[in-house]
């Protein structure tokens, strides 16, 4: 039945498409699509080499083909990240229009590239569970909606791997990343996380996929993915739209 309402719904915004006339959301011009084709080849076919493990570029003097020097140092929870390009104009763009812009359609957009990406990744094996990260209730009241879940609910129907939208709570409201400074950062989130206690027996022994919008220091990735191999998941892979390019 959800694959039914997801097929209805999309049928449903494409009739929806044909009948109006929109614009890209990046350059203005009319089109049919939220991104124009031109604007999609040249923001979002990233070749960029980057980090198996965070997802930051390497710079092509790496020793390590893989792997980034602080990833090697000191390697992160997660064992994977996939990104769809640079949180860097004008992609940002989309990230705002959608945040705060309340465009919601550009959530099947971000799944469909994240899928496109995720796909591309022949070596690396797909999740057997996804689950966004979870806003905290003041956050979820201001917004209206979780930015990671709307991605996660197209992202799973794509991908064909189930979704737990409640496997992860935020036991405590947590200040926005991006305000801290990055030595406050792993404070903020630390044991910000619980494990729906019903959830347990799905992620034992499971690679487990968190979706997100962006990836900034991967700080509250890292303490997800802590918390995920306490209670016994076997592997965790991020899936995340756009990724700062800088520590
Ligand atoms: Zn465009
Ligand atoms: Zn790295």
């Amino acid at each position: 039945m959800p694959a039914l309402r997801h097929l209805l719904k999309q049928q449903f915004h494409k009739a929806i498409a044909t009948l109006l006339p929109c614009s890209c959301v990046l350059c203005g011009k009319t089109c049919k699509t939220l991104v124009c084709p031109e604007c999609h080849l040249q923001f979002f076919k990233d070749s960029t080499s980057r980090c198996v493990q965070c997802a930051i570029p390497l710079i092509s003097t790496s020793a390590n083909p893989h792997h980034c020097g602080d990833c090697l140092s000191t390697a992160p929870n997660f064992d994977h990240t996939i990104v769809v390009c640079n949180y860097v104009a004008p992609s940002d763009q989309l990230i705002l229009a959608y945040k705060f812009g309340h465009r919601l359609a550009i959530a099947a957009l971000f799944a469909e590239m994240l899928r496109d990406a995720a796909l591309k990744e022949h070596q690396q094996s797909l999740c057997d569970v996804l689950c966004p990260v979870p806003l905290g209730r003041q956050r979820l009241i201001e917004r209206g909606f979780n930015q990671s879940l709307e991605i996660a609910k197209p992202l799973s129907h794509h991908l064909g791997v189930a979704l737990y939208p409640a496997l992860l709570h935020r036991s405590r409201e947590t200040a926005q990343q991006s305000s801290l400074h990055p030595d406050d950062r792993h404070k903020n989130v630390r044991n910000a996380f619980t494990i729906d206690s019903t959830a347990i027996e799905l992620i034992r022994g499971k690679h487990v996929g968190v979706v997100d919008d962006v990836m900034t220091t991967g700080t509250t990735l890292n303490e997800i993915a802590s918390i995920l191999k306490r209670f016994g998941a076997a592997k965790v892979s991020n899936y995340v739209f756009a990724r700062t390019p800088l520590h």
